[in-house]
């Protein structure tokens, strides 16, 4: 072992390997790298992971995909009810969580992050 973190596919425990897509660059131009399960295409585990090929915090475990669903289910029925495109939306949702619109994938959020995609989209149901 050199150090490197084992990375386990969230869906089917099965390994992940560093993978390399151009559809969804870096800032800098360079393809982005994710995590890719090894059982894809009959899988499809993704997780991120930094420029230099590190995984973007940890692979969601039972409970984080759990919240994942609900972030999914309020963020839908809110921009579902205002007619909005998907990219307005989720340009919308970055913005409303000071992240990158490449970076904003509830699939790849973490449960805390979910957590507050579900506040920021049951929050403004009073107007
Ligand atoms: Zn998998």
């Amino acid at each position: 072992m050199d150090g490197d973190r084992e990375v386990i596919c969230p869906d089917c425990g099965a390994p992940m390997v560093l993978r390399e897509t151009r559809k969804h660059p870096y800032g800098n131009g360079d393809p982005r790298k994710f995590f890719g399960c090894t059982n894809w295409p009959q899988c499809s585990g993704v997780h991120g992971a930094h420029p230099d090929g590190t995984p973007m915090g940890i692979p969601a475990d039972q409970a984080t995909r759990t919240a994942r669903k609900e972030a999914h289910r309020a963020f839908d029925t809110y921009w579902k009810g205002r007619r909005w495109g998907r990219d307005e939306a989720y340009n919308w949702l970055a913005w409303k969580l000071g992240i990158d619109g490449d970076d904003c994938h509830i699939a790849m959020f973490d449960q805390a992050m979910c957590e507050r995609v579900i506040e920021i989209c049951t929050e403004g149901e009073d107007d």
